[in-house]
């Protein structure tokens, strides 16, 4: 429990330690611009439906569960429960909260672990569940919240319909996936349906973290690793690079993919990523024995063509500019990570930025806008 609870510290308290001092890094205390000339449109925002956790506890407490650190996390989220009831809230408390800290529309994003740590027709069933609450919570308020649909990989042609209904039936603005599924990605060829519908109903899928599989937690578990400080970025890292790798973006070039974060850190390295190409491209016998893939195209090449970032949880200019100068200013869009890590500090550093005006609106609110296809203005 110890070591879970410092996952729970790393990716909620925001702080970090606990000790409520913020970051020399962050700027300090000033008022939010109350007249920005740009929206804010928070991209990373989590909620949840009470039937999700509940099914996890089952789950958890059954006589027999699997032995799924996801699982375990999602055990030990369950028994906040203000957290729950901040996640479940998608009405008049959470636009209140969003006035107060200048947020003109949430990006809402199933919780992590979600559907995914579920047995199949129960993830299923639940997915479809949260989707009808979640584009009611939007018909209530179509100027304040967009939510971007849940689907289970368990099932593929069952994640498939699903997305298919998310996108066309429900009106929603794209598709989350809570990163591994049971220790699967994305970038085995089971998946390429569900690739496919993404591509095929325009729908951005948002990659969010979730720990690393029971495979190659240990290490991070021994460490409290598990969570912030490193397990949540690798893991997105894995699934990243496995999508890149594995050809999925030469075959499906309009498919894009989100990741939050700064990128999970990934920008930094793309100089890296190119040079040492060839220590994956081509070579055959991966994922379970798959013949080789060779790239169409250098790694920084879908950064610049399949890939945009958010910058949740790293409010910070340098970081911030960095990303722009390399991925270019339309590839990055910004987060919060409501509930989990929130700050009036943390939106008014956003208003300070300096770059130029132009590149703060495509931050705060234009890319958003064309990147998850929302009303524009
Ligand atoms: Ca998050």
């Amino acid at each position: 429990m110890q070591i879970m609870s410092s996952v729970f510290s790393a990716s909620v308290g925001g702080l970090g330690d606990g000790s409520g001092e913020v970051s020399p890094f962050a700027n300090p205390s000033r008022p939010i611009d109350r007249s920005a000339p740009y929206k804010r449109i928070a991209t990373e925002e989590a909620w949840s439906i009470p039937e999700i956790p509940k099914a996890q506890l089952d789950l958890l407490h059954s006589a027999c569960p699997p032995d799924d650190a996801s699982l375990r996390m999602a055990g030990l989220f369950a028994a906040f429960p203000q957290l729950q009831e901040e996640l479940f809230e998608v009405g008049e408390r959470r636009i209140a909260r969003m006035d107060e800290l200048g947020i003109d529309r949430q990006l809402l994003l199933l919780t992590a672990p979600g559907v995914q740590v579920l047995e199949r027709s129960v993830g299923t069933g639940l997915a479809a569940l949260a989707n009808d609450r979640l584009a009611e919570a939007c018909r209530n308020h179509p100027d304040r919240l967009s939510g971007l649909l849940a689907f289970a990989p368990q099932d593929v042609p069952s994640a498939v319909k699903e997305i298919e209904r998310g996108m066309n039936t429900l009106g929603l603005s794209g598709a989350v996936l809570n990163s591994h599924t049971m220790g699967r990605y994305l970038d085995e060829p089971q998946f390429w349906p569900i690739l496919e519908a993404l591509e095929a109903c325009d729908a951005a899928l948002y990659i969010h973290p979730t720990t690393p599989p029971t495979s190659w937690v240990k290490p991070y578990d021994d460490r409290a690793f598990t969570g912030a400080l490193a397990g949540f970025t690798h893991e997105v890292w894995m699934h990243t690079m496995g999508l890149i790798f594995s050809g999925a973006f030469d075959r499906f070039p309009k498919l894009r993919l989100v990741i939050g974060h700064m990128g999970e850190a990934l920008p930094l390295l793309l100089y890296r990523f190119d040079w040492m190409q060839s220590n994956a491209d081509g070579r055959s016998g991966l994922r379970g024995g798959q013949p080789g893939v060779k790239l169409q195209h250098k790694v920084s090449y879908y950064f610049h063509n399949n890939v945009w970032i958010t910058t949740s949880g790293v409010a910070w200019a340098p970081a911030i500019k960095f990303c722009q100068e390399v991925l270019g200013p339309d590839r990055v869009l910004y987060a919060m990570d409501y509930p989990y890590q929130v700050s009036a500090e943390e939106v008014a550093s956003y208003d300070a930025l300096d770059i130029p005006i132009e590149h703060k609106k495509m931050l705060m609110q234009e890319n958003a806008e064309r990147v998850f296809r929302l009303p524009r203005g």
